[in-house]
């Protein structure tokens, strides 16, 4: 563990001070090696069930499955049931050992099982919590770990409060060593932070308690701004525009709507605007955001009040494969690699890897692998609002391959016989192009008048 940690730690100072891999500088005035590529992962949704394990009454396989038979439980999880501990690791051995070098990683949240509420404490939900970073920290022990909270990472789930809590006070010290004096004081206080990129001089991430703005979250009924996040969040963009910063957006919930069902907004309709609001007037520092809590894999464009893209988001995949009993389709365990330009970090490319469950419980091993990269799958040539914008209206075509793809990757292979129909795509493509209601609405209707029902 030792010799690999310091193996990473020299891989890491090479990189940072090898501009442009040796190749070819820009012309002057561009500011930026043309082929220097920056590296981040994105994990989310690890959702560790502690009590998972092979038995043959398949009802007592994991907790989470709360009674219900295990479809096909092998030693990296089934289905019905959150992750075993051995699927976590497979996950972080793979992006250890995947030759990939990354700048830093980000973990947007939700550790526990989905188990009924009287079987977790706060003392079992920060268990969880610091089991996983323990683990974090002792396989990567020289990169920067940029985590956001979850609503499972509270205990009752969903109820972040918007005053300091135990478990506020736990993540804060156990992510110490990643982050600074001010983003720990913050994330005692509310459960979010800001914390500049030690590797990458002008780049800020906003780690986002999005949870305080979800539906189910009693805490914060007919508050305008919970733990005055939003009143934060101003200040801390303000003073990163005017320090010449650029900011990725992370945290656990989502803005904009689901995109499998009709009219549904992740967090309460009120947030959703209020932020989209603020993430319209500096959309020119806000250089990427990402989020997770859905399990599926979607990306979002956010244009401007006059229809023009101006960010991309990106929804990422869970590595826990769980569904419901009555849930046809789930997601195979994933996690991803973003690829920026150093000089701006501008988002380039994004690599997706995944796991077939199926196969590794099959053949008792983990074989992680690439399923696509996101320029090249689509044929875009980066992850910029406009091409994303552009390629989400090749979607809209009738039969298009391109949604055809798009669709079978938001299960993350699971089930490439999949199919979704008119009122799915409505859904779909809707929600990708629009996240605020009016033209979330507006979409809907034109999107039934011009393809039919
Ligand atoms: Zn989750
Ligand atoms: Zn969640």
């Amino acid at each position: 563990m030792a010799l690999l940690g310091a193996f990473l730690c020299c891989v890491l100072a090479a990189w940072h001070s090898r501009p442009g891999l040796g190749l070819p500088l820009a012309p002057a005035g561009g500011g930026c090696p043309v082929a220097a590529v920056g590296q981040f992962w994105h994990v989310t949704d690890l959702h560790l069930d502690p009590s998972y394990h092979i038995t043959d009454d398949h009802t007592k396989v994991c907790s989470s499955s709360k009674g219900a038979n295990a479809s096909n439980p092998g030693p990296f999880g089934d289905v019905l049931c959150d992750s075993p501990y051995q699927l976590i690791l497979s996950a972080f051995d793979f992006i250890k050992n995947s030759g990939q070098e990354a700048s830093f990683m980000i973990w947007t949240g939700d550790s526990p099982p989905h188990v009924p509420v009287p079987e977790l404490s706060t003392d079992t939900v920060i268990k969880v919590i610091s089991n996983m970073t323990m683990a974090i920290q002792s396989l990567f022990p020289n990169l920067q770990v940029f985590p956001a909270l979850g609503n499972h990472d509270y205990w009752p789930q969903d109820q972040l409060p918007i005053v300091t809590s135990e478990v506020y006070n736990a993540v804060a010290n156990l992510w110490k060593p990643w982050l600074d004096e001010e983003a720990i004081s913050t994330l005692r206080k509310g459960g979010f932070y800001s914390q500049k990129v030690t590797s990458n001089p002008n780049l800020r991430i906003i780690s986002l308690n999005t949870n305080l703005y979800y539906g189910p979250n009693v805490m914060t009924l007919n508050k305008t701004d919970p733990a005055s996040q939003f009143e934060w969040l101003e200040d801390t963009l303000n003073s990163s525009q005017q320090n010449k910063e650029k900011v990725y957006i992370i945290a656990h919930i989502p803005v904009g709507y689901l995109p499998f069902s009709s009219g549904i907004t992740a967090m309460r309709q009120y947030y959703n605007e209020k932020l989209i609001d603020i993430f319209r007037r500096y959309s020119n520092i806000i250089a990427g955001q990402f989020y997770g809590h859905n399990h599926k894999d979607s990306f979002m464009v956010l244009s401007d009040k006059k229809g023009s893209p101006v960010n991309s988001l990106f929804v990422a995949p869970a590595v826990t494969p769980v569904k419901g009993v009555l849930e046809k389709e789930t997601n195979n365990p994933g996690v991803r690699l973003f690829q920026y330009k150093p000089c701006d970090y501008t988002l380039l490319d994004m690599l997706q890897y995944y796991l077939n469950l199926t196969d590794a419980n099959l053949k008792g091993d983990a074989n992680w692998k690439l399923e696509y990269i996101l320029t090249q799958t689509y044929d875009i040539e980066d992850l910029q609002p406009k091409s994303l914008y552009g390629l989400a209206k090749q979607f809209a075509v009738p039969d298009s391959k391109q949604f055809i793809k798009y669709y079978n990757y938001f299960f993350v292979n699971y089930d490439s016989s999949v199919i979704c129909d008119k009122k799915c795509k409505a859904l779909q493509v809707c929600a990708i192009m629009n996240l605020d209601y009016v033209s979330y609405v507006d979409c809907l209707k034109q999107y039934y008048i011009k393809y039919g029902h």
